[in-house]
């Protein structure tokens, strides 16, 4: 299997003209596919899987920015937590817990991004809107050494292009709603959003940071 450089370089340049970040998803790909992209320029990869992520991690360049986008086990957390550049599915307040004890023990601020959860699917993770206000007015403010980027959502897996673009537009006004909270240190700046199939629907809703793998890696099995 062949990584799609010409189409990486087109969409990676396009992508940075209307700043949004692209991540790059390895998942199940290999050490040499991942080099292809970084050969290309890439930095940003994202892994769903812990124990894969820290083997790439000690076995690829160090300076891969990688973000874990899959969903985290509390009790996984500490093998990630001294190199991971960002935590895209915090999906519960026991996960913000146990990242806010590996801020404090690696003496660094681990950055994370809230899932909220917005598909019509029983399968996916996150918050939703009342747990979201709860958290912001009355729990945020304990945990001073994590670092809240901002929020990371999927659409449902379906062909109903109205039904992905109303459930990004959701998110959108949930970020609007939340970015300035005075209980943060900054607001929140990052909305993560849109994958190879819908991506460019989530940049109209507002993503500024997209997650693509198979488009340059080819389908998954
Ligand atoms: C696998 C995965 C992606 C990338 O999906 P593609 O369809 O290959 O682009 C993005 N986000 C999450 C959370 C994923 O698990």
């Amino acid at each position: 299997m062949s990584v799609n450089i010409p189409l990486y370089k087109e969409i990676s340049q396009s992508l940075a003209n209307q700043n949004v970040i692209l991540v790059a998803v390895s998942k199940i790909r290999t050490a040499e596919e991942i080099m292809e992209l970084y050969h290309a320029g890439q930095r940003d990869f994202g892994e769903n899987y812990v124990q894969e992520l820290i083997e790439k991690y000690e076995l690829l360049p160090k300076d891969i920015r990688w973000h874990f986008i899959g969903h985290l086990q509390s009790n996984k957390v500490k093998y990630i937590a001294p190199f991971v550049h960002l935590i895209h599915g915090v999906d519960s307040e026991k996960l913000v817990k146990e990242i806010e004890k590996q801020s404090i023990k690696n003496n660094r601020n681990i950055h994370c991004l809230l899932q909220v959860y917005i598909a019509q699917e029983k399968t996916k993770f996150g918050f939703d809107q009342t747990e979201l206000e709860d958290f912001f007015k009355n729990k945020i403010g304990q945990y001073s050494h994590t670092q809240f980027d901002g929020f990371m959502g999927m659409a449902t897996f379906t062909n109903n292009e109205k039904q992905i673009i109303n459930e990004f537009d959701q998110l959108k006004k949930i970020f609007d709603q939340f970015y300035q909270s005075p209980l943060l240190p900054k607001p929140l700046s990052i909305l993560s959003m849109g994958m190879s199939a819908d991506y460019t629907i989530a940049i109209e809703a507002g993503s500024n940071m997209v997650r693509i793998g198979s488009l340059f890696f080819g389908a998954r099995n």
